[in-house]
């Protein structure tokens, strides 16, 4: 049974091109366990029609470094029916190696036993981070009023 922790989300414009861009940071824990850290970033704007997904999952243990978890990289968007989770690698994305865990090659994320995880937990994610899903259903909700 996974467990989301909700942090404020932060707010800026894209490096890109400028579009008002919301970045979240969730904390999960299954049956009580740290389990896992997602971020993900949701630009308004014709440039980013899907969500930019990170999800560390490995040792949380105060005492594990970074080398002891793997990142998965992958996109979130919606397709009318139903969300879709699309895995690619870190020459496709902004994201930086860092706390979350080593990043996985598209290649290494497909072949990886955790890669069931990443979809149980996108799963858990489009059913209760409300945030991400008004931003994948093109909701106004998830345009940031200040910008
Ligand atoms: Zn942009």
């Amino acid at each position: 049974m996974f467990e989301i922790e909700f942090t404020e989300p932060s707010h800026a414009a894209c490096e890109c091109c400028g579009a008002p861009s919301t970045r979240l940071t969730r904390f999960v824990t299954r049956n009580g366990d740290a389990f896992a850290i997602y971020r993900a970033v949701l630009t308004h704007g014709p440039r980013h029609p899907r969500a930019e997904m990170i999800v560390g999952l490995g040792d949380w243990d105060e005492a594990a470094s970074p080398e002891d978890r793997v990142a998965f990289i992958f996109q979130l968007w919606s397709d009318d029916s139903e969300y879709k989770v699309g895995i690619i690698g870190p020459e496709q994305t902004a994201w930086p190696q860092g706390m979350l865990g080593r990043l996985l090659t598209r290649e290494e994320a497909l072949r990886h036993p955790w890669l069931q995880h990443v979809f149980d937990l996108s799963d858990h994610i489009v059913a209760h981070d409300a945030i991400l899903t008004d931003y994948l259903d093109h909701r106004p909700g998830s345009a940031p009023s200040s910008l």
